[in-house]
């Protein structure tokens, strides 16, 4: 019984239609709507290359979606393990937009402050350098040799643009989602 009440209480009923709707944000409606349509029979994991090499299973963020278990999807690290190769989306017989659904489902997970720290810290890069792959010294001698100037005409060759990415990233809300994912995980970081 005490079991019983600890999951009804971490339920969220709305969890799904919140995924609908923020994924009818980027996709249609319709689409995201077939969310409610699996019946969790697993084809997707089973074609995973991702599954296979890590703990990431993908029909179980799907039944925790119609479940309302939020809290369990939006923290479930492997989450950042997909890496959107569509083969589920491909193999799905109840036509779920299964790679989708996953990208929104990591939307709201990074909206409320669960990040994985190395995508944090390319965010760290795009803010310091305005590249989320800054160049390195390899690349810059590859580019010399096939004939290339050593610097890409990007913020690397006009440095004075790193205030314009700087201020899209405040303008559009991103710095400061990251900065409290970043305190999020440093918080978590010190209980450990
Ligand atoms: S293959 Fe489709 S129906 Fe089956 S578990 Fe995955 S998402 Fe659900
Ligand atoms: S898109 Fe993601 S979940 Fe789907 S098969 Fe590829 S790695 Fe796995």
């Amino acid at each position: 019984m005490v079991e019983e009440q600890k999951i009804v209480r971490k339920t969220d009923p709305k969890f799904i239609e919140e995924i609908i709707e923020y994924g009818s944000k980027y996709f249609t409606k319709e689409e995201m709507e077939r969310l409610r349509a699996c019946i969790n029979c697993g084809t997707c994991t089973a074609g995973c290359p991702s599954g296979r090499r890590t703990a990431w299973r993908i029909k179980k963020i799907f039944r925790r979606a119609q479940l309302g278990l939020k809290e369990d999807a939006l923290k479930d690290e492997g989450l950042w393990d997909c890496t959107t190769c569509y083969t589920c989306a491909e193999r799905c017989p109840r036509k779920v937009p299964t790679t989708d659904a996953v990208r929104v489902i990591r939307n709201l997970a990074f909206r409320s402050g669960v990040a994985n720290p190395r995508h944090l810290a390319v965010c760290g890069y795009l803010f310091r350098f305005g590249h989320a792959v800054p160049i390195n010294d390899e690349t810059r001698v590859v580019r010399k040799k096939i004939g290339l100037d050593e610097l890409p005409a990007t913020v690397h060759k006009y440095p004075e643009g790193l205030k314009e990415v700087n201020k899209i990233v405040e303008e559009t809300g991103f710095k400061k989602v990251v900065d409290e994912a970043q305190k999020e995980a440093q918080k978590k970081d010190e209980k450990k």
